[in-house]
């Protein structure tokens, strides 16, 4: 059996004129793009983070 697991939206360049470059990474909560993590698809700044965790479902490590 053979599955073709194929993803074509992984290899999907994306054109100079689309929309997703045209993103800038910014917080979403504050709009600063200072130290804005874009890991795991955050887009929040580490400000905002700390102030967020909890809710995203972060723990805080103290
Ligand atoms: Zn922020």
């Amino acid at each position: 059996m053979t599955t073709n697991k194929e993803n074509k939206g992984v290899t999907k360049k994306i054109s100079p004129t689309s929309k997703e470059t045209k993103r800038s990474k910014a917080c979403r909560f504050c709009g600063s793009h200072r130290g804005v993590i874009t890991k795991y698809n955050l887009y929040i700044c580490r400000r905002c983070f700390n102030d967020h965790a909890e809710e995203l479902g972060f723990k805080k490590y103290n």
